[in-house]
C-alpha cells in the first residue's frame, strides 16, 4: 500500500513564485469586439479604467481639446494585447463614449 505523505512534506502550492508574471500572458487574443473610444464624446471620468477587469484601458498622458475648446490633459485608450472584448467599460460609460467594433474593423 503506498504510504501516504504528511502535510509538512508536501509540496506548499498557491504561491506565486514570480510576481508580475501574468504581464507575460496577453489575454486579449480571442475577443471578437474591441472598444472604441470617442475622444469628443469622452468626459475623463475614468469609469471605463476602474471597471475594467484586466486593466486594459489605459490612461495616457496626450493632451487633447475638443471641436467646442474643451480641454483634456489625458487621453484615454484601449490595450489591445490584454483587453477581452467583454464590453463592460462601454456598458458603463456615462456618456456612451465607447463603442464596441469589430476587431478586423479598430
Ligand atoms: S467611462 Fe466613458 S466618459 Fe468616462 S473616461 Fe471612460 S470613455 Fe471617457
Ligand atoms: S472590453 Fe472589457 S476587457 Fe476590454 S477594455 Fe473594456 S472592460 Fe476592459
Amino acid at each position: 500500500m503506498e504510504k501516504l505523505v504528511s502535510y509538512t512534506e508536501m509540496a506548499p502550492g498557491g504561491i506565486v513564485v514570480n510576481p508580475g508574471n501574468s504581464l507575460e500572458y496577453k489575454t486579449g487574443d480571442w475577443k471578437v469586439l474591441i472598444p472604441v473610444i470617442n475622444q469628443e464624446t469622452c468626459t475623463r471620468c475614468r469609469i471605463c479604467w476602474y471597471v475594467c477587469p484586466d486593466n486594459a484601458i489605459i490612461e495616457l498622458d496626450k493632451e487633447y481639446t475638443t471641436k467646442k475648446n474643451r480641454k483634456y490633459k489625458v487621453s484615454y485608450d484601449v490595450n489591445s494585447d490584454f483587453c477581452k472584448g467583454c464590453g463592460m467599460c462601454a456598458q458603463e460609460c456615462p456618456v456612451k463614449a465607447i463603442e464596441m467594433v469589430p476587431v478586423e474593423v479598430a
